[in-house]
């Protein structure tokens, strides 16, 4: 089988780069030019164009920022559905909203392309790892062919229903996920007014059941003030954004999620963008 992967940011070059070590047949393509001799050193090939990385590929995996990119990338009229062999299969891995999946699905098909909605639980730390989760949705039958490569990136993959069911699993967690480093950041700053030491807190509140398990590594950057970005605050505002979205057109009311997309919104525009999203701690203190 042929591979293609298309989009190495902080998680598609780590991803690729499991591939690459599996000894799969990989071509890659990054929009920009950067340093991927960790990818080079492997023997993975690097497309000079999105055209190059996809034609004679059996699989394409994406791992693009927003629906946009994903939709600028593969489905305008030039795009990579164009490129592709009949009866490859297009793994999209980037967290984007359900509708568009389903629409994604439906241009790939117009295409005769299958498709696969196949976003990720986990970040830079556990890509890097191969300890990433697979929510998958779409038909099994085009999983079964893809799923020996999910394997070789991944620890889990959960085959959660028809298409749009991957990226819905996955919408659901991030919203839980920035609620509770909301949550976690405005807890120790009340504690801290009402006179407890920081780093106290930082250390007892995330081995409390109430708290969400991974704010134990992010209490570590709170610490000291390190923000290095894992998963960039600015996707987790979109992340937002497209749950929002999303409950409209469920007719499904989200109230403390809404007040969390607001929340990440000021902290973006306050230069927070590319840092971790668990900076929302930082914005918070700065605003207090
Ligand atoms: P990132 O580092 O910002 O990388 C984004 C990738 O998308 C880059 O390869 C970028 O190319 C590409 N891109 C953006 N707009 C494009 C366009 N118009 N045309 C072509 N390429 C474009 O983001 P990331 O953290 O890897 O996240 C990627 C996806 O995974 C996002 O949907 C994110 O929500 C999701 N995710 C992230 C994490 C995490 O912890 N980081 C965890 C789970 C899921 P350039 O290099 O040219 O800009």
């Amino acid at each position: 089988m042929k591979i293609a992967f298309i989009g190495l940011g902080i998680m598609g070059r780590e991803m690729a780069l499991h591939l690459a070590k599996h000894d799969v047949d990989l071509t890659v393509y990054n929009r920009t030019q950067k340093d991927f001799s960790e990818l080079k050193k492997e023997g993975v090939i690097l497309a000079k164009s999105v055209q190059d990385a996809v034609k004679d590929a059996d699989i394409v995996f994406s791992m693009l920022s927003t629906p946009e990119a994903v939709s600028e990338v593969f489905m305008k009229e030039d795009g990579a559905l164009t490129f592709m062999k009949s009866n490859a299969i297009w793994a999209d891995c980037s967290t984007v909203n359900p509708s568009f999946s389903k629409e994604a699905f439906k241009k790939a098909k117009a295409h005769g392309i299958r498709f696969l909605d196949s976003p990720v639980s986990g970040s830079k730390p556990q890509a890097r790892n191969a300890e990433l989760i697979f929510f998958v949705g779409g038909d099994k039958a085009v999983l079964d062919d893809v799923e020996p490569y999910i394997n070789m990136m991944s620890k889990k993959l959960i085959h959660v229903g028809d298409t749009g069911k991957g990226t819905s699993l996955k919408m659901l967690v991030n919203v839980m996920l920035a609620q509770s480093m909301l949550i976690f950041s405005e807890a120790v700053l009340f504690g801290e007014k009402m006179g407890i030491d920081k780093d106290f807190l930082l250390d007892l509140l995330p081995g409390l059941v109430v708290s969400a398990p991974f704010t134990k590594f992010k209490a570590e950057g709170i610490k000291k003030d390190q923000y290095d970005v894992q998963f960039p605050l600015e996707w987790m505002h979109k992340d937002l954004h497209l749950a929002a979205l999303t409950a409209y057109e469920v007719n499904q009311p989200m109230y403390i999620a809404n007040v969390a997309k607001e929340v990440y919104a000021s902290a973006k525009k306050q230069d927070m963008a590319r840092l971790d999203f668990s900076a929302i701690y930082r914005y918070l203190e700065q605003s207090k």
